[in-house]
């Protein structure tokens, strides 16, 4: 009997685990910038937060491929057109997650 509900739950958990823990993760170039560092986080706006922090970290310590990353954002941004479609398409990625 308890086994049974425990598959259950299991079942539910299992294909609702998404929902659950409500956590996703990009690296740091699926967000534009140049490592594969990990970054997790429920939503969209933590995750673009904690990729910023680690951007102006290694935006600090010279980091050539970040510096170059950030150029080219910093390019990006002077369009506030591009720059929001380059924000919609990595929201739209993280959605789909
Ligand atoms: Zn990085």
């Amino acid at each position: 009997m308890a086994e049974a509900i425990e598959n259950k739950l299991n079942r539910i958990f299992d294909s609702n685990s998404k929902i659950i823990i409500g956590m996703k993760t990009m690296t740091c170039k699926q967000l534009g910038g140049a490592c594969n560092k990990k970054f997790t986080a429920e939503t969209f706006d933590e995750i673009a937060k904690m990729s910023k922090e680690h951007g102006m970290e290694m935006f600090q310590q010279n980091d050539v491929p970040h510096l170059q990353a950030m150029e080219a954002m910093q390019a990006l941004m002077q369009t506030p057109e591009a720059m929001k479609a380059w924000m919609d398409d990595k929201k739209a990625k993280f959605d789909l997650l």
